[in-house]
């Protein structure tokens, strides 16, 4: 078989890329081949599907497989591919349910989208039954079915980052007792410090326990039960674990023929998306990315720039010649009543790149006090104190505080390199039960010039 594009990996990097080629090349059919049978599911959404606020997993589909197939994508589903050879321009598929069928598919570009994989601990007992990795959509069917068909009454989390804390929220949801065993000195530990202490407070808020400093050693089946240990006198007994200490990226069919590889093992790749062999791009949670801010490289693993990489091979092997303008790391959580968010340099990075940092937090109102209800919100900024450049910024506060579009607007003014001043001439809309005349995301760069 030869096809002009294959894509390895049917997520959003894979899926995103073959959605452009289609746009803008009708005579182009890209094979997207991906070893489960969940192509294009929005595994961001897992938290919501274990908490029960989608009802089921089939909801989590970003499309249908019949809407990708007409939009003129091929898919093989199930199938493993287990070999590239860039010599000869062809790679080696193994289809799962079939023995011994070792097939060949020529290519005359080939896109690796094969994301990221767990990073394991290392703990005794982790294959338990009864302990769960939260990655792809056959750990959350299976956790939710484990769930369902088992008295299930507490649960621990091994990592207190973004997925466990939503995994936190979604089990306390589900009516479940609660434990996260972190093993910095705090969770959340990629925003500010002041605000990790507000995090907390919000889980312990929620009947939700928060053992930090703590690394876990060791899970034991005892009974029905499940013993963790670990250091500081760790001793707990659960019913379920769900680990989630972070993401590396998977390269092993890179790695086979030498791709020049780099952070956490991703792909290096340039501004085009091409990695150190012709005709073979990469991008999402598999390849680096560009720091729009910094100008180097760094490693996000976030749907946000897999759909970006995604575009832009497609652009490329359509012939646009298009350049990655990079990302500058804008994320976003909500946990129970909070929305914690971000974009930017914070400030340790900052200073470690060099820069003659200033940062300011302002504590203030979402909108007019006169208008209930109201809620408090607090905006970190950080500057460059030379240059005035704004250089990112955090946001928390109610869920109600539109604190996610709020930090959009720093990413958009951190993304085209504003400074203090032409970010307080920014023309934003204001309502009393909305905003007020200054959002509070500008009364926070205006205390920073005081
Ligand atoms: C629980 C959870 C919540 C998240 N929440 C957010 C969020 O709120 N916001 C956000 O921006 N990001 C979030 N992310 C991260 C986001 O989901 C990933 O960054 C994104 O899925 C990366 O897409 P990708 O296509 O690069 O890789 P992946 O989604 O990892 O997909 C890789 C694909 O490659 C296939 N594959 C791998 N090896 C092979 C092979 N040898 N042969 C065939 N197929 C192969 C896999 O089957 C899969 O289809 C979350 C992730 C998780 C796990």
């Amino acid at each position: 078989m030869e096809k002009e594009v294959v894509i390895i990996g049917g997520s959003d990097l894979g899926i995103s890329t073959a959605l452009r080629i289609r746009e803008l090349n009708k005579n182009i059919k890209p094979l997207v081949i991906t070893n489960n049978n969940f192509p294009n599911f929005s595994i961001c959404g897992i938290p919501f599907y274990i908490s029960g606020e989608v009802k089921c997993w089939q909801n989590l589909a970003h499309r249908k497989e019949d809407d990708i197939r007409n939009k003129g994508i091929e898919l093989l589903l199930n199938t493993e591919v287990t070999n590239i050879n860039h010599q000869e321009k062809y790679i080696l598929i193994k289809e799962k349910d079939k023995k011994d069928n070792r097939k060949k598919i020529f290519y005359n570009k080939l896109v690796l989208g094969t994301g990221g994989k767990n990073i394991i601990p290392k703990i005794e007992g982790l294959g338990l039954p009864g302990v769960f990795f939260m990655r792809w959509m056959e750990d959350a069917i299976n956790f939710n079915r484990y769930l369902e068909s088992n008295k299930v009454k507490d649960a621990l989390i091994i990592g207190g980052g973004y997925v466990g804390l939503e995994m936190a929220e979604a089990l306390v949801k589900r009516g479940l007792n609660v434990t996260i065993v972190e093993f910095f000195d705090n969770v959340l530990t990629t925003v500010n410090r002041n605000f990790r202490d507000m995090v907390k407070n919000e889980l312990e808020k929620n009947g939700v326990k928060v053992i930090t400093s703590t690394a876990v050693k060791k899970i034991e089946k005892e009974g029905d039960k499940l013993i963790v240990t670990g250091n500081n006198s760790l001793k707990e007994k659960v019913d379920t674990i769900a680990a989630s200490v972070g993401t590396e990226a998977n390269t092993k069919l890179g790695k086979d023929i030498g791709l020049k590889r780099g952070i956490k093992g991703a792909y290096k790749v340039n501004r085009k998306m091409q990695t150190s062999i012709e005709d073979i791009y990469a991008g999402g949670d598999c390849a680096e990315t560009l720091n729009n801010i910094t100008d180097k490289y760094t490693y996000y693993a976030l749907g946000t720039v897999a759909h970006k990489h995604g575009r832009i091979i497609g652009d490329n092997i359509c012939g646009l010649d298009k350049e990655f303008a990079g990302v500058i790391g804008t994320q976003s959580i909500k946990l129970f009543d909070l929305v914690i968010a971000r974009t930017g340099l914070s400030e340790e990075e900052a200073v470690k790149n060099g820069f003659n940092v200033k940062t300011k937090l302002l504590e203030s109102w979402d909108h007019k006090v006169y208008y209930p209800p109201v809620y408090k919100m607090y905006t970190e900024v950080i500057i460059d104190s030379d240059s005035r450049r704004i250089l990112g910024a955090q946001i928390m506060g109610n869920k109600n505080a539109e604190i996610a579009k709020r930090i959009d607007i720093f990413a958009a003014a951190i993304f085209n390199k504003m400074k203090t001043n032409d970010f307080n001439q920014l023309d934003l809309s204001y309502t009393p039960p909305l905003s007020s005349p200054w959002d509070p995301v500008q009364m926070a760069v205006q205390e920073i010039e005081k």
